[in-house]
């Protein structure tokens, strides 16, 4: 028993390879008391099962004379292999000069045939795996000197050997980080770190105290714990921040774990531990939850989202994404009159086939990567413009979306206009959709930013709104140029009454800011007639068009043109 409370009881597997079943018989007889006993007839059968198996074998009897591959063959190869070279390996046979050989050739010891009494072939075996077994434990110093947790070698070594005594048994592996602990040793010094670091370590042995479980901290402020599997980890967890904190006096500090249940034996110990941590990263920063698990559609999403980052370089460089613009109408005269389009993202995959900006934006968003893609964005219309111009001779100002990362780049400005200036158009051809949510987050930043921007000429459209839960003070105090109405309310004006008092309240708002409104999303007749009524301006929607290409797009300006006309 270690300070853990793990001790070895489970059985160890041993191999018995020999072609004599009689022999297998005698063996099997002798040993099955005290480990699980597996058999192969000959050398390649043998080499099959280690290979193959996941399954840990503690040691090897070999009969050197068989049929098909010899057993000094096996032995070679299994000293040659990386893998299999750790298992020690007890040579029997009845000639002296063979002995020496396999002795020479990496076996450690040897049993005569025929056999001796079970006791003593039993004691050599057991003299033998103890041996490797502390030898490979030795190999690496065991114990974390801060913690005294052991060390990341040990603690594989350590895994591999629970594993292999009972292949069957459900474990868990489970990581704990520290939330914002660099923090705490740049603010608190390192002194205080290493004990917050000691005291973590403290809990989890205490927590854990029966059962299986062994523990290291593989870096800094990570721990991993390798326990007997439960079902529920209600509680576990429970105190312990709070007691951190007590002992700290850091109130903000808090553990999180990962928790990867029933873990894959057939995966390696560092991808188990990758599954539990990357159940612990996804929380960080969430102070709502403490615990997170591991499961498969989390990895997939995980992996579809790394792979959208690893792709947008490409899928800028090949114009696998792709603008779209979407038409907006004027529809306070007799007849709709095109005013503007929206461009909209669109990305063609080569392989994932097309993705929907709903399934990269707030991911990009999260990341940073949205402000390549809108720079592209941007470019990408501007360049659209001024050919709509050269083509047609027609000027149709064009609105791109502008997310919150990109407000807060001191050279949006700057690079707005460039881009403009690229393009040989002024500020009032392209207008800058902001999501109302965003003016929420930071209203006084975000105002400064806008005031500059509309001074230079750009026209500001507050998209969504209705679902940014900005109050009306605030509303009246930001300067906009046009309210977009969230589609949400428009979806359901017609279906009940709340929504549409609630666009006739946006209309009114309007009004009093004296900006005209959007209503995004329109699809029907009946939806353009109710927002004609309520003096809503412009019209977004399929029921004009859905987004399409800008070559597709040509046909709204040729017809706008013949109407002017
Ligand atoms: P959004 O800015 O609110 O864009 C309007 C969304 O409504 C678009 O979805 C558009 O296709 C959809 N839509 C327009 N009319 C209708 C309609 O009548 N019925 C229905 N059901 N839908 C309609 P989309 O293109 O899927 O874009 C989703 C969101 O992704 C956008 O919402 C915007 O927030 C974001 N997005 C798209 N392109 C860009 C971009 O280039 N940069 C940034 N930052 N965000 C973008
Ligand atoms: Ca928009
Ligand atoms: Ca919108």
């Amino acid at each position: 028993m270690n300070e853990f409370g793990y001790s070895g009881l489970l059985k160890r597997r041993v191999l018995v390879v020999e072609d004599e079943a009689i022999n297998r018989e005698i063996l099997g007889n002798m040993l099955s008391e005290s480990y699980d006993v597996s058999y192969a007839e000959n050398g390649a059968q043998a080499l099959e099962m280690l290979r193959e198996s996941r399954i840990r074998y503690s040691l090897i009897l070999l009969d050197l004379l068989m049929p098909v591959m010899s057993g000094e063959e096996l032995l070679g190869k299994i000293k040659e292999d990386e893998l299999l070279s750790g298992i020690p390996v007890i040579v029997m046979t009845s000639e002296k000069p063979a002995e020496v050989k396999s002795i020479k050739m990496g076996a450690d010891d040897f049993i005569t045939k025929p056999y001796d009494s079970p006791e003593i072939i039993l004691a050599r075996c057991e003299r033998i795996i103890q041996l490797y077994e502390e030898k490979s434990i030795l190999r690496s110093a065991e114990k974390d000197d801060l913690t005294d947790l052991f060390t990341h070698e040990f603690f594989d070594e350590y895994v591999r050997q629970i594993d292999s005594y009972d292949e069957n048994a459900y474990d868990d592996a489970i990581v704990l980080n520290i939330e914002h602990f660099h923090m705490i040793n740049e603010m608190f010094g390192r002194g205080t770190g290493d004990e917050i670091l000691k005291k973590v370590a403290d809990m989890l042995v205490h927590k854990f105290e029966n059962g299986v479980c062994i523990g290291c901290r593989p870096s800094a402020d990570y721990f991993y714990l390798y326990v007997d599997h439960r079902d529920s980890y209600d509680g576990v967890f429970d105190g312990m921040s709070e007691e951190l904190a007590k002992y700290s006096h850091i109130p903000k500090i808090r553990l999180r774990a990962g928790i990867y249940q029933n873990v894959d034996k057939g995966i390696s110990i560092d991808e188990r531990f990758d599954h539990a941590k990357l159940a612990c990263d996804r929380i960080r920063g969430d102070y709502t939850k403490q615990i997170s698990f591991y499961s498969k559609e989390l990895n997939d999403a995980d992996l579809y989202n790394e792979r959208l980052i690893n792709d947008i370089d490409d899928a800028i460089a090949n114009r696998d994404l792709v603008v779209f613009y979407q038409p907006k109408y004027g529809i306070q005269s007799d007849k709709p009159v095109l005013r503007s389009a929206e461009a909209l993202i669109r990305w063609k995959h080569p392989e994932l086939g097309m993705i929907s900006p709903g399934d990269f934006i707030p991911l990009f968003e999260s990341n940073g990567l949205i402000q390549k893609l809108d720079h592209y964005v941007w470019a990408e219309a501007a360049s659209q413009i001024r050919k709509w111009k050269d083509e047609f001779g027609y000027t149709l100002p064009v609105s791109v979306n502008v997310s919150r990362v990109d407000i807060y780049n001191p050279d949006l400005e700057k690079r707005l206009l460039e881009i403009l200036d690229d393009n040989d158009l002024t500020t009032s051809e392209l207008m800058l959709e902001i999501t109302e949510s965003a003016y929420a987050d930071d209203a006084k930043g975000l105002t400064d930013v806008v005031n500059s921007l509309r001074d230079k000429g750009f026209r500001i459209e507050m998209d969504d709104f209705g679902t940014g839960y900005s109050s009306l003070n605030m509303i009246t105090g930001i300067p906009i140029d046009v309210l977009k109405i969230d589609m949400k309310f428009i979806r359901n004006m017609n279906k009940d009454e709340k929504s549409l008092k609630l666009v006739e309240l946006v209309m009114d708002i309007a009004r009093f800011l004296n900006v005209p409104a959007v209503a995004e999303g329109v699809e029907e007749a009946s939806q353009v007639e109710k927002l004609k009524e309520m003096g809503c301006e412009l019209i977004q929607g399929y029921y004009f068009s859905k987004p399409v290409p800008a070559e597709e797009f040509n046909r709204f300006i040729v017809s706008a043109k013949e109407e002017k006309a």
